[in-house]
Formats: C-alpha cells, structure tokens, sequence
C-alpha cells in the first residue's frame, strides 16, 4: 500500500518522459524557497524555458523525434546548473529553473547565456541535423513578486517578450511587460468573445481600372463593431489575433463571409468582380488551409477565378519548400494571387519568377512619397515594368491624390485603389458604386 502510494506520488510530481519534477512541485519548492530567502535574507531566481517552434519539429519529424529533442534538452539543462538548483518540467516544450540563494540578479545573466547555448547542443535527433533554441524569461524575488504564482507568470511573460524579440534570446521582468500582457489577455478573449458574437463586418474598399475607371475588384478590409467602444480597425487587434493563433479562425471567417458576400452581389445581378482578402503568415502554415479554402468555396459556390489572396512578402520568405507547394495548390485551384505591401519586404526578386503569383501591389508609403521623394518615384517605375516583364499585373494602393494618378497612368499601371476613389465601405454602399457604373468613383478632369 505505502509502496503504491509513493509510485502514485511518484508519478503525480514527476515526468514520465524527462523523469523531471513537475509543475505541481514546481509550486511546492518556489514557496519553501520563498520562506527559507524570507528568513536569510536571500534572492531567487524563476527562470522560465520556451522553446521555439517545438511544435513544427514534431509535425515535421513526428511525436518520437519532439520527445527525444525534450529529453536531450532536459538533460543539457540538468547539466548546466548547480545540484542545489532545481530543473521542472512545465508544461509540453516548457521548463522552469529555480536558482537559489543568487547574489544579485545580474549573475542570472551568465546563467541564462549558457542555458541558452545548453538548449543549442541538441543538434542531432532520430538522423535529423536540428537546430533547437529556446526564449527564457526572468523573474526574481524579492525584486519582482513574493508569491510562486506570479513569480512564475511573471518569467513566462517575460519569456513572451524574448519570443517576440527575436527567438534565442533573454529578458528580465518588468512591470511594463506585465501591462502589456494584461492588455493582450484583455484583448485575446474579447477578440474569442467578438468571433461568437459575429461583431466582425467586412468593409469593401474598390479597385479601379485607371484608365476606364470601371471598378475591377475589391478588398476585404475588416471592422470589429464593438458595442461599447464604435468600430475598431484592424491593426488594434490583428497583430494580437496573429500571436494568439486567433488569427486562423478569424481568417476563415473572413474568407467565407467575402466569398458568401461574392455570391449575394452576382445573385442581385451585379457584375462579377474579384474579391481580395489578406491572409497572414501564420494562416499559410495551417496544414489544413488549401483545404478549408477549397470546402469554402464549394460550400459557397463562387468561381475560384473571382478570389484573390493578398499575402506579403514575408509569408515567401518563411519555410520556402512548404510555401512553394501551397502556393502551387492555391494556384491550381484557380484562386488568384498577390502579393500585398510590395517592396516593403525582403525584395528578393528571384522569388517572384519561382512563385506563381498574379499580382504585384505597390505599398503605399511609395504611392504617398511620390511627390516629395524622387527615389519612390524610380522605385515604382522600376516595380511596374518588373512585373510587366514578368507578365504580373500591378496595383497601386493608397492613392490620394491627382498627382499620383496622373503619375500611375504615365508609367502605365494598370489599376488603383485609394481614399481618392473610395475608402472601404459597408457591403451595401458598394453594391451602389458598382451599380452606378463605369467612372463614378473617378475623379473627372
Ligand atoms: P492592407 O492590406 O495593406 O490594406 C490597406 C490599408 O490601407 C487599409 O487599412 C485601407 O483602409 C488603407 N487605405 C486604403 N486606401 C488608402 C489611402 O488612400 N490612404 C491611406 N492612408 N490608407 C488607405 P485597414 O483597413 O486599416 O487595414 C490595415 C491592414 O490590416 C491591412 O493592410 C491588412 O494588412 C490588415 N487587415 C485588414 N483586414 C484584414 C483581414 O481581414 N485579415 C488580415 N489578416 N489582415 C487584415
Ligand atoms: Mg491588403
Ligand atoms: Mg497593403
């Protein structure tokens, strides 16, 4: 019986894979810690231990391979600290060191610059060359909190703060961490809540051909109507959509809501147009999202040739190999592609010949320097006749002013979209633009 107790115990508080304590003993030494550094007078220090991308090595290499890199790792970590120093298993790819008795909180730099180093060792698993690394975050008491609960959440927000930074890295806890990360949980769960509520509208912003105005297409542009706080605009809540994977649910959501609202206009007897909606980088590494793509357009019926995805430049740059044959399978589909906020990016241009992309959007900040800046001039002209050579079609986004689109139609872009023309608009305003005919929306001169 005591024998059975012990291995229940055993198996309560300690990992079965690293055989490392768990996050249950984990609680249990920081507070004995805690009162042991209350009465000597003494410091400790949480240091928190995500790793990075944990989970495309074991989609990559499969579940045997992630747990040889935990076990490796947990090992190199044991190996780095002292013996009067605790290493826990906290959560799938995470681990927690509690230091003991440190002088000041600048000796955890050392320690944190080997554990780093220490994470970096595992190069070889089940015959793959690997390169694993990790984000550490850092927390001390007394300095930053006297409880084990917020000592630990204190570490994991500033292991967040690393990831953020750039992966492989270290940060020490601040208080601004912490708001920032209250704001972002605030905000997380308003954005889950929003999704239930169907608070999100899609706002339609036209695209015009420059030289007979008509009205070529459209971009989806998303709007949250809060019922407290009036509409919010996308860039308050879409980086935070992307770092809590929101984003995905989020983007099918977009994707079906403009294919569904494609269908409406051509059963009023509108004239077909293409939609664009802007997918993130994060969407693109779904594995499920060629598929999800093909079930929304069958559910809703609309000709693939009248969706475009808008991605950036940094969505080609990400896992080439993978993105080569998503982009394939897209393509094969008939949806079109483009590539948003062109020139802003890694403007490697051996890229554009490789993909299969349709077209190329100028950022804006070029279409908004024309005037002044003589540089952005040459810069769009060069981009325009790039894609021509390349056979892509060109738009020009943010356009303003007469003077930029007298500028486009010089060098031969082909369309626009902009506040000149129109700002995005709710679904049915549009349905009247498209309604009132060729021109409308064009500036006469
Ligand atoms: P973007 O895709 O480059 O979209 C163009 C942005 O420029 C839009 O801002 C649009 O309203 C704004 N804009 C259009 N014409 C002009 C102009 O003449 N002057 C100026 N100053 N601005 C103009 P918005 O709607 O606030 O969207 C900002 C960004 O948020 C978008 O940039 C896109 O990256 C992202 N976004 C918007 N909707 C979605 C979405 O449904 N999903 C995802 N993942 N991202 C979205
Ligand atoms: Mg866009
Ligand atoms: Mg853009």
């Amino acid at each position: 019986r005591v024998q059975e107790l012990l291995k229940v115990s055993h198996l309560l508080q300690y990992d079965a894979l690293t055989q490392l304590p768990n996050s249950t003993l984990l609680g249990d030494r920081l507070t004995q810690a805690i009162a042991l550094g209350r009465r000597h007078d003494t410091q400790l220090a949480v240091i928190f231990i995500g790793l990075d991308r944990f989970k495309r090595i074991n989609n990559a290499l499969g579940y045997p391979a992630g747990d040889e890199v935990l076990q490796q790792v947990s090992q190199s970590l044991v190996a780095t600290v002292r013996d009067s120093d605790s290493v826990f298993r906290y959560g799938t790819d995470e681990f927690v060191i509690l230091l003991n008795d440190i002088q000041h909180p600048q000796q955890t730099q050392h320690i944190a610059q080997k554990l780093l180093t220490a994470v970096r060792a595992t190069r070889q698993v089940a015959g793959h060359d690997l390169s694993v690394t990790a984000s550490l975050g850092i927390s001390i008491y007394p300095n930053d909190s006297s409880t084990a609960v917020e000592l630990i959440k204190h570490a994991e927000t500033a292991m967040h703060t690393s990831k953020e930074r750039g992966p492989g890295d270290f940060s020490f806890y601040t208080e601004t961490m912490n708001l920032r990360a209250q704001h972002q949980q605030g905000l997380e769960s308003a954005i889950r809540q929003a999704l239930e509520r169907d608070e999100f509208v899609l706002h339609y912003q036209p695209k015009l051909d420059l030289h007979s105005g008509k009205i070529v297409g459209a971009e989806a542009l998303i709007r949250w109507h809060q019922p407290d706080h009036g509409w919010i605009y996308p860039s308050a809540f879409i980086p935070v959509a992307e770092d809590s994977g929101l984003i995905v649910p989020l983007s099918q959501w977009v994707i079906r809501q403009a294919c569904t609202q494609a269908r409406a206009w051509q059963a009023a007897g509108l004239p077909p147009i293409c939609l664009s909606v802007n997918i993130s980088a994060i969407d693109f590494r779904q594995r499920d999202f060629v598929a999800n793509l093909v079930a929304i357009l069958e559910h809703t019926g609309l000709a693939p040739q009248l969706l475009e995805l808008e991605i950036t430049e940094s969505v080609l740059m990400q896992n080439v190999e993978d993105t080569h044959t998503t982009l394939r399978k897209i393509k094969a589909l008939g949806v079109r592609l483009s590539i948003d906020d062109f020139g802003t990016g890694y403007s490697s241009l051996s890229y554009l010949r490789r993909f299969p992309i349709d077209v190329l959007k100028i950022d804006q900040s070029f279409i908004r320097g024309l005037s002044s800046n003589s540089q952005d001039a040459q810069l769009i002209s060069a981009i325009i006749s790039l894609g021509k050579s390349l056979d892509l079609n060109i738009i020009a986004e943010g356009v303003e002013t007469v003077e930029q689109l007298d500028f486009l139609r010089a060098h031969q872009c082909e369309e626009g979209q902009g506040f000149l023309f129109s700002k995005a608009v709710a679904a049915d305003e549009f349905a009247q633009f498209m309604q009132a005919g060729p021109r409308t929306l064009m500036p006469s001169q």
